[in-house]
């Protein structure tokens, strides 16, 4: 990469998923924030491997959830690098299968507060620094939904899959709001993914037993999806915005 190393927070960047996401944006020369909610070690040896690669990763905890973790994790971001140009909305839980009918109103605010608002109060600080109206130099924003937002997963997390359809319907939004404000605000929808995510909704053979339903009779990589989103992120992507793009083996 040209010029001064780029800057990017990567929510719940420490496993799965976001990990993959690190791993690539440290290799293209991005200095890294891996956020993560409670599991430390996971998140400081990801900061070794990229550091022992001669990257610039640190490791800042914050449930998404919560503003002031938010808020302080912004802070940590701004103290450590100065400016922020890429931010990825990765930080995304499930919960046990469960009819409509079953779920618990508990149940229903901790997805939507993780999975949506968690990434809206995310957004709303990058776009506070990276906005030409706020006096920043723009930037790009991808957001990790899930082709779960089109398929709706009835019998298993409904309320999952409408957190997801949340997530679409504001990326589309917003990457119009700051179209015109250096912004460029993408989403990514996975399809089945082998990560530990499976085994935390009580299905650790979920893409074992799903890979059937899937045209391409495999279930997908961490690494193909950090392909997809590094594209969106980059300067090749210069006129993608407000893109849902499935990385789902056709599904
Ligand atoms: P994962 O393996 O379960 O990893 C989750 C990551 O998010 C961990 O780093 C975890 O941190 C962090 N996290 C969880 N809750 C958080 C919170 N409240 N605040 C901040 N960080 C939090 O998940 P994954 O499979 O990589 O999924 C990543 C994203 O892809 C999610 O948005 C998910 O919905 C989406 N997705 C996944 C699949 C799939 O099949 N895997 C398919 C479609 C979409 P700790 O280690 O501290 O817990």
């Amino acid at each position: 990469m040209s010029g001064a190393a780029k800057s990017i927070l990567v929510t719940g960047g420490s496993r799965g998923i976001g990990a993959a996401i690190c791993r690539l944006a440290a290799e293209r020369g991005y200095r890294v924030a891996v956020n993560y909610a409670s599991n430390a070690g996971a998140a400081e040896e990801l900061v070794a491997e990229i550091t022992a690669k001669g990257g610039d990763a640190f490791a800042v905890k914050g449930d998404v959830g919560s503003e002031t973790d938010v808020l302080a994790m912004f802070s940590a971001v701004d103290s450590r690098f100065g400016s922020l140009d890429a931010l990825v909305n990765n930080a995304g839980i499930v919960d046990v299968k469960a009819r409509v009918d079953e779920m618990a109103l508990s149940r229903l605010e901790r997805m939507m507060r993780v999975n949506v608002i968690g990434s809206m109060l995310c957004a709303r600080e990058a776009v506070k620094r990276m906005s030409t109206r706020h006096g920043g130099k723009g930037g790009a924003i991808v957001n990790i939904s899930s082709v779960a937002a089109v398929l709706g997963s009835p019998g298993e997390y409904v309320d999952y899959a409408a957190s997801k359809g949340a997530i679409d319907s504001f990326t589309v939004g917003l990457s119009k709001e700051v179209a015109l404000e250096g912004i460029r605000v993408n989403a990514v929808r996975p399809g089945i993914v082998d990560t530990e995510i499976h085994a935390s909704g009580g299905q650790p053979d979920r893409v074992e037993r799903m890979k059937g339903v899937v045209p391409m009779g495999r279930g997908g990589t961490a690494e193909e999806i950090a392909n997809t989103v590094l594209w969106l992120l980059s300067n090749e992507a210069s006129y993608a915005t407000g893109a849902l793009v499935n990385i789902s083996g056709g599904r």
